[in-house]
This record gives structure tokens, sequence and C-alpha cells, in this order.
């Protein structure tokens, strides 16, 4: 608990957080489907989502934006598309804005409780101990605007980045 948030670190998939209000897709520019998270979101939501995504399309690293989540079990997905490790530049700073940009749009559409995938860790090269630290520096930042969000779950798939981000996030 840090203030009225209550912050987390679990294993598990982005797509089977039912208990959530909103999940965050690790998106790319055009906001399609595509491999890691964008494929598992895309497919658990349907071909609705790639419709309603169209007209958002494309986003620039950094920023996020909010689509209704059809087949996946929440009320919303929050789409940010992640630094590409050392190509978009500064990283740290672009990955800091993916999570800060995507709290307070959640806050804006006042939902309680979001989760999060380790953006830019996949595909995009971002190492893990570090996106880890700036993640955990990111949400904190802005955890005193938050009016209406009270979870922030971070959902990791592995025990080796549930480990990671549990040290980050100084939980261990
Ligand atoms: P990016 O392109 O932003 O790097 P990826 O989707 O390639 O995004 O990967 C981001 C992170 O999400 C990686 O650590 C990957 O292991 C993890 N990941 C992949 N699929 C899932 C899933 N279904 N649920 C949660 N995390 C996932």
């Amino acid at each position: 608990m840090e203030g009225n948030v209550q912050l987390e670190c679990v294993q598990g998939d982005i797509t089977q957080q039912g208990d959530l209000d909103a999940v965050v897709n690790a998106a790319n520019a055009e906001l399609r489907t595509g491999d890691g998270v964008a494929g598992a979101i895309h497919r658990a939501a349907g071909p609705e989502l790639e419709q309603a995504c169209r007209p958002m399309a494309p986003i620039k690293p950094g920023e996020a934006v909010i689509s209704p989540a059809f087949g996946l079990p929440n009320k919303k997905i929050i789409h940010c598309l992640g630094p590409v490790y050392n190509i978009d530049k500064p990283s740290d700073e672009l990955l800091a804005r993916c999570f800060q940009n995507a709290l307070w749009l959640a806050d804006k559409a006042r939902l309680a409780s979001v989760g999060f995938p380790a953006i830019s860790t996949g595909a995009f090269g971002y190492p893990l101990e570090e996106a880890a630290d700036v993640t955990a520096d990111a949400v904190h930042s802005v955890l005193s605007d938050l009016n209406h969000v009270t979870l922030v779950r971070m959902v990791l798939f592995s025990g080796n980045d549930l480990q990671v981000f549990r040290k980050a996030f100084r939980m261990t």
C-alpha cells in the first residue's frame, strides 16, 4: 500500500486478469495484433479490437490510448507503445511516460484497477533490470495524482521476471 494505492507484482498472463478494470497492451505503433503481449491481447479480445483501434493509430513511443476490451474479461484496454531500447531515445523517459500516461488515462476513465505487462522487455529489447527500475520509479511518481485507481498490478510472464520486478518495487 502506497498512499491509497495497492501495488502488486504477480506471475501470470495479462489476458487472464479478470478482476481488473483495465489491462495494458505492449502495443505496436499501428495498434495491430503481433507477437508477445499484443498478439495475446488481440487474440483474446477478437477482431473488433483492431477495428476499434484503427482510428487512433499510429501512436508514438511513450503514448497511451484507451479502447473497449471486447472479448477480454476487463472493461478497458490501454495501449502503450514502449521504446525500442536505445533506438527510441531517451529510452528511460519514454518507458516511464508509458506507465505515467496509462495510469493518468485509467484515472481519467475512473477505473479502479490496472494491470501492466513488462513493457519493452520482449521484442523491444529493454534489459529487464533497467526496465524494472524505470517502471517502479514511474509508477511511484504518479501515485499521488490518482483519485480513482486503487490497485496497480504488474503481471510478469516468468518467475525470473517476477523476482526482478519484486526487487525493483522493493517487495523482497
Ligand atoms: P515489447 O514489444 O514492448 O517488448 P513484448 O510483448 O514483446 O513487448 O514483451 C513484453 C513482455 O511481456 C516480455 O517480458 C514478455 O515475456 C511478456 N509477455 C509476453 N506475453 C505475455 C502475456 N500473455 N502476459 C504477460 N506478459 C507477457
